[in-house]
């Protein structure tokens, strides 16, 4: 158990038992000229092999299901699971895989009739799936309401790493925080002032702080409707570390640096060279660090220094590392520095909302499974 939720060997017996593994496989896919579709990035389908193989070592008939993009609760040849067949077959050779989820209105639904027939003939469940555990659908919350339930290995570790970092972080802990919008986050931004030693902001975001704090900030994108959220937040006891200054491009479109007030018309896209210095600083004599959200449109190259270095220093410091968010994830990809970090979260939306709240539907369900308690 971690922290009232099963883990694998919370099921007991599993030789001779049929186990449904709700796995993440919403993995990328490209069509080919013939129309066929092609699994550009393996890595989710092998990320499951530790659960599935932990599994059928001990005897148990595994049966996946995942959902994979977004059809209309309907079949769509388009969001068929069969690449992913395929390429399971090679991995776990005997392990079954069922036909996208959200095939059936059902599954988004959280239909009764759709988890009986989910779990008919299934005697346990596995929960594998971190990325879909902030849903509430029939896959994630159903079977564990009938049958002996349980965390994969990958979502345990998640939950291990997230909860810690919540409950427990070893202090100084700053959070750092970029990507587009501030409305998006603003739950979590609440919840990490409440546990953090300080917050440091970048990305598209900063500009409304920036603006809160009366800076002017030419044609940066903003939101309006959040100035005075962010100017609540700016008096809040925890320091906010803000960008001293900005790259991006002037009112004729060349690239320029700027200090914290930007001209009319001139746009910000990434953090100044000053910025990304200071908040590499804070980074390196930090002892746990959450990082979410690219410091600019690092997309482009000429945008990508500030996000690059907040990489760089996520590697480098002695802290313990997390990452968390689909941008920031791929960026550090992009830089090679992935594996430089301590935990580098598999759901964006799943990592924020359990930082906020402490809890998942998907880990709510797990707690009341039978075989709990
Ligand atoms: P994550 O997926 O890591 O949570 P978000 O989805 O919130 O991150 O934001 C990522 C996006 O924010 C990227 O596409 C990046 O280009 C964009 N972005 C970051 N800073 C800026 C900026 N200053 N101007 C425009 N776009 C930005
Ligand atoms: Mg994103």
């Amino acid at each position: 158990m971690i922290d009232g939720l099963p883990t694998l060997e919370d099921l007991g017996d599993v030789d001779g038992r049929r186990v449904l593994v709700r796995t993440d496989f919403n993995v990328p896919l490209e069509t080919l000229a013939d129309g066929s579709r092609r699994i550009t990035d393996d890595f989710r389908i092998r990320a499951a092999l530790p659960t599935i193989q932990w599994l059928t070592e001990r005897g148990a008939e595994v049966v996946c299901a995942s959902h994979l993009g977004r059809p209309k609760g309907a079949p769509d040849t388009r969001y068929s699971m069969e690449p992913v067949a395929a390429r399971l077959r090679e991995l776990a050779p005997g392990v079954e895989l069922l036909e996208n989820l959200r095939f059936d209105a059902g599954e988004e639904g959280d239909s009764g009739d759709f988890v009986t027939r989910l779990v008919s003939g299934i005697d346990m469940y596995v929960d594998d799936a971190f990325g879909a555990a902030h849903r509430a659908h029939a896959s994630i919350v159903g079977p564990p309401r009938t049958l002996p339930s349980a965390m994969g290995r990958l979502l345990a570790r998640e939950v291990e790493v997230l909860l810690e970092l919540r409950n427990h972080p070893k202090h100084p802990f700053v959070a750092v925080l970029g990507g587009s919008k501030i409305s998006d986050k603003l739950g979590v931004v609440e919840a990490l002032l409440e546990v953090v030693d300080g917050l440091v902001i970048g990305g598209a975001m900063c500009f409304t702080f920036l603006a809160a704090r009366g800076y002017p900030i030419g044609d940066s994108l903003f939101e309006p409707d959040q100035v005075d959220t962010c100017r609540r937040l700016l008096e809040s006891s925890k320091p906010i570390h803000l960008p001293e200054d900005i790259t991006g491009v002037d009112a004729d479109g060349a690239y320029a640096t700027f200090g914290r007030r930007l001209p009319p018309g001139a746009k910000g896209f990434d953090i100044g060279p000053g910025s990304a210095a200071a908040f590499s600083d804070i980074i390196m004599d930090a002892r746990t660090v959450f990082w979410n959200g690219p410091m600019g449109m690092f997309e482009d190259e000429r945008f990508a220094k500030g996000t690059r270095t907040v990489a760089e220093s996520m590697a480098e410091t002695k802290a313990f590392t997390v990452v968390g968010g689909g941008d920031s994830a791929a960026a550090l990809a992009q830089f090679g520095l992935d594996d430089r970090i301590d935990h580098v979260s598999t759901g964006g939306g799943a990592s924020l909302e359990l930082l906020e709240l402490g809890d998942l539907p998907g880990l709510a369900a797990l707690r009341k499974a039978p075989n709990v308690g």
